[in-house]
């Protein structure tokens, strides 16, 4: 088969969360099977655009409104990340540093759809199947179906639509429906939730198939989704949930190079404490006192706000038997506080507030435990990194983290699990933590080792979706 998958994100092109990671590996996994398949994102001025050569392959032009804009598609020439890498250049739109925080994103996504739809229009040879992620995605299967210049070549190609995170939707006023491309308005409501335009509601709405990250996600999404839980109801026949893998290529401390020594689940504990020394020395930490850390993005999706008062609660109670690592950006004040708390728990925490992907994979090498008390998780790729690194670990029973984490208490168990997002829980857990790793030693050891064999590799997911992709044909 042939797919395309059009994205905002793909790493190591540009990457701002998860939806980086999968959109960078489902797609080398399906090449791998055998299939045609293609990326097609937008093209940002990224360090990846630079260092690449790239072949000119298509030039256009469309209107944003009134607004005429040229565009250019160039294509990665080696084949360099496993599949045909494609990025559409749009001056004065496209050509930024970072991905997304614009004023003017709307534009952004719009004018970018519009030229994904209009090349594939042009292009003589035809996808199989276009897959699209998340909202600024989220209005290429209407346009694909009901806006006059594009349907005639493309209404007949399936869409499908994985909603990695729907707390946001991409919300259009409609005053700025005049942005796109003539369209049969009798459809409006296809686009539209609660009187605005609604990119996630309507790709939901028209696209041929909806998958979420998680099963768990899906369910949950019924009865809480931003507003969509009804949607996510009413069109539960076409959705589908399929748990994200992670790339093993990438993601593998035995040869990652940008850990302090590489470890397998044979030598699990020395190449865990090798990391550990090098990050407790980078921060200041001891490095005989297990070490919690939290990675990932400072906003209250993912519990974060909980951090500063559990972080210290748990400093106090526990009388400062564990080190905390925090590494993230996100809400400024968050990242105010994060920040300043390093002077007053000198020795017992710290942090890094920014984007670091090699601190990352250090933390996750380093760490005993990882901490995820999300509010919602789709699925969650950090606790699947700390599996594969032997880390524990610490999570909230939600989503995706759900369906990949079973309590140390519970047969097979490798992690620590906790129902409610709050200061207790946290507290509570880093107690569970301590005990298991001062005074548990046996079953931590026999933990680590049984966690870093499970299999989290994109295989069977990557399969799952071709799998659906020919129940559509
Ligand atoms: P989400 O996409 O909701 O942010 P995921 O768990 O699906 O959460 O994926 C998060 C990804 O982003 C992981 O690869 C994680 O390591 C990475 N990440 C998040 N914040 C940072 C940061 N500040 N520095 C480096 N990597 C980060």
């Amino acid at each position: 088969m042939e797919i395309i998958h059009v994205a905002a994100e793909c790493y190591p092109v540009a990457k701002a969360g998860g939806l980086g990671d999968v959109v960078g590996a489902l797609p080398k996994y399906q090449s791998a099977l055998g299939h045609i398949t293609k990326v097609v994102m937008p093209m940002y001025r990224t360090k990846f655009l630079y260092e690449n050569e790239w072949d000119l392959v298509h030039e256009g032009g469309q209107h944003l409104g009134p607004q005429f804009f040229r565009y250019s598609v160039i294509k990665e020439k080696t084949n360099k990340l496993g599949f045909d890498l494609y990025l559409v250049d749009i001056n004065g739109l496209l050509d930024r540093e970072k991905i997304y925080g614009y004023d003017d994103d709307t534009e952004r996504f719009l004018s970018f759809q519009i030229a994904v739809c209009d090349w594939l229009n042009k292009w003589q040879h035809k996808p199989d199947v276009i897959h699209c992620h998340d909202h600024h995605t989220g209005l290429v299967a209407f346009m694909v179906k009901y806006c006059y210049e594009f349907n005639y070549q493309l209404s007949q190609i399936p869409t499908i639509f994985t909603v990695h995170n729907a707390q946001y939707q991409g919300w259009i006023g409609w005053d700025k429906s005049y942005l796109l491309p003539a369209y049969d308005t009798w459809k409006s409501g296809l686009l539209e939730w609660e009187k605005t335009i609604n990119p996630l509601a309507s790709a939901i709405k028209c696209s041929w198939k909806v998958t979420t990250v998680s099963n768990s996600y899906l369910d949950e999404l019924k009865q809480n989704a931003n507003g969509l839980q009804n949607l996510f109801q009413y069109e539960q026949g076409k959705s589908v949930g399929v748990l994200n893998g992670i790339d093993t290529q990438v993601w593998d401390p035995s040869t990652d190079s940008m850990i302090a020594k590489n470890y397998d689940a044979e030598i699990v504990d020395k190449g865990k404490k090798k990391n550990k020394k090098e990050l407790a020395g980078q921060f200041g930490l001891d490095p005989d006192k297990p070490l919690i850390s939290f990675i990932g993005r400072l906003v209250g999706e993912k519990a974060a706000d909980l951090l500063p008062e559990a972080i210290s609660q748990s400093i106090y109670q526990h009388h400062g038997n564990a080190n905390f690592l925090v590494l993230g950006s996100g809400e400024p004040d968050l990242e105010f506080r994060l920040d300043q708390m390093k002077n007053q728990f000198h020795g017992y925490y710290n942090s890094f507030i920014g984007y670091s992907e090699s601190l990352s994979h250090l933390m996750y090498a380093g760490s005993d435990f990882l901490l995820m008390p999300s509010r919602v998780e789709p699925c969650g790729l950090n606790q699947l990194y700390a599996l594969r690194y032997g880390t524990v670990p610490m999570v909230r029973n939600i989503g995706g983290l759900k369906d990949t984490v079973t309590d140390m208490g519970d047969m097979n168990g490798f992690g620590i699990k906790f129902d409610q997002s709050s200061v207790w829980d946290i507290t509570y857990s880093v107690g569970r933590a301590i005990d298991l790793y001062t005074n548990k030693t046996e079953l931590y050891t026999w933990m680590r080792g049984y966690m870093m064999n499970i299999d989290h590799s994109w295989d069977s997911s990557a399969q799952q979706y071709i799998d659906i992709y020919k129940s559509l044909k």
